[in-house]
């Protein structure tokens, strides 16, 4: 199960919104996991 956490991890996608899923460029590690907009409305 270890060796299948590495494969993730080395085939991290970019940064995704955890709440609608966007694609997020390159921020928002202080924000959480979010984007823009969820983190507007949330
Ligand atoms: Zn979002």
């Amino acid at each position: 199960m270890l060796e299948n956490v590495m494969e993730f991890y080395r085939n991290i996608p970019p940064k995704q919104c955890a709440s609608c899923g966007d694609k997020m460029e390159e921020q928002a590690e202080a924000y959480g996991t979010v984007c823009d907009n969820c983190k507007t409305n949330g």
